[in-house]
């Protein structure tokens, strides 16, 4: 394509967003805090679910001084159930890095919103680009599809060795005069029109512009690398019981689920059953002896790059004082008062059962 035909592909797209773009929240916005907050949340998420969680996130901390003032376990309760929980923490430690170093003002510039924890590429131009209006391209996977088919790019949009490749003809095309618009209107596309499965071809404003059309190949685009089938654990939980109450423990700050509360767990080896490595488990994390588990439930949940089966048991405390080898922090609770707490989705998923089993021996 010759830079005539770039201008013309941008102003379709650009005049097709204009009439098409779905009326969503941050998009009645210039803020850039809420511009920012909006696109963390909106990474490897779907639309319909960050909605809720993007206003009331806003409503518990509407301008970057909340978050900035807030603990960050309040942060991660706004976040329960959004998953990455890096991404809270980031936003937290960015807020406070924002206020101190910079006003209270995210920075316009690249170098500098490059250096906050948790901006990367993708996040520095969204927020450039679309608060500031500054020609940062954006490159996500819904880009990369577009564009793999638009210009029947070979390099597979899963393989982390081409996001070059994506980023150069991102840079290729970028509009210098509305990034704002052009940036969210690729996106939009991707998201609307152009999808994974089935384009809607004749509904595409780049229809005479996409050389896969052209060449009726869009079955092959985008081409993708065959990743590795994802792993799956077998996780035993305890549930302590003592004088009605329960133990519940916090996680460290960093890493999978950092700083989230949970029920004392970890991975089944082969050699063990369930109940056996619950009782392991007890002992070596928390130093607590416990009694026979009685079976509560099995659930199963997803991670990114894992997934797990749990089983879950309760066990009448028998001896000895908390000593945490693992875990940061603990609480004695009343079951009652869990919803005080930020606790990842696996947990949440046997709360239920929990509740019943207790209810029913109490
Ligand atoms: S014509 Fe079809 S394949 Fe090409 S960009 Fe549009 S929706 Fe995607």
């Amino acid at each position: 394509m010759v830079p005539k035909q770039y201008r013309q592909l941008r102003k379709v797209l650009v005049d097709w967003y204009q009439h098409n773009q779905r009326n969503l929240p941050w998009r009645q916005t210039r803020d850039p805090y809420k511009i920012w907050i909006s696109e963390v949340m909106l990474q490897q998420t779907q639309v319909n679910t960050v909605i809720p969680y993007y206003q009331r996130f806003l409503a518990g901390f509407p301008d970057i001084h909340d978050l900035a003032e807030s603990g960050l376990q309040n942060v991660l309760k706004m976040w329960e159930g959004l998953g990455y929980y890096s991404r809270a923490r980031n936003l937290h430690k960015t807020a406070n890095i924002v206020v101190n170093d910079h006003a209270g003002v995210i920075p316009d510039s690249l170098t500098e919103i490059k250096k906050l924890p948790g901006v990367g590429d993708y996040i520095a131009a969204a927020v450039l680009s679309i608060a500031y209006n500054i020609p940062q391209p954006v490159v996500d996977g819904n880009v990369k599809r577009v564009f793999s088919r638009l210009f029947c790019i070979d390099a597979p949009v899963n393989d982390s060795k081409s996001h070059t490749v994506f980023k150069e003809k991102s840079h290729e095309l970028m509009d210098p005069t509305m990034p704002a618009a052009y940036n969210q209107a690729l996106m939009e596309l991707g998201a609307l029109v152009c999808k994974p499965q089935n384009p809607h071809c004749p509904d595409c404003p780049l229809q005479s512009h996409c050389l896969a059309y052209k060449d009726d190949k869009i079955k092959e685009y985008p081409r993708r690398i065959k990743t590795k089938p994802i792993p799956k654990y077998a996780i035993a939980v305890g549930v302590v019981m003592k004088k009605g109450k329960v133990l519940i423990t916090r996680r460290k700050d960093e890493g999978l689920l950092g700083g989230l509360w949970e029920f004392p767990g970890g991975r089944i080896s082969p050699s063990e059953s369930p109940e056996t490595t619950c009782l392991r488990i007890l002992k070596t994390k928390v130093n607590l002896t416990v009694g026979a588990g009685t079976f509560v439930t099995r659930i199963k949940h997803a991670y990114t790059h894992f997934k797990i089966t749990v089983d879950v048991f309760t066990c009448r405390y028998k001896a000895g004082r908390v000593k945490l080898n693992g875990p940061v922090d603990f609480r004695w609770i009343h079951l009652d008062e869990i919803e005080a707490y930020p606790l990842h989705k696996a947990n949440h998923k046997f709360i239920p059962a929990l509740r019943k089993i207790m209810k029913s021996s109490a």
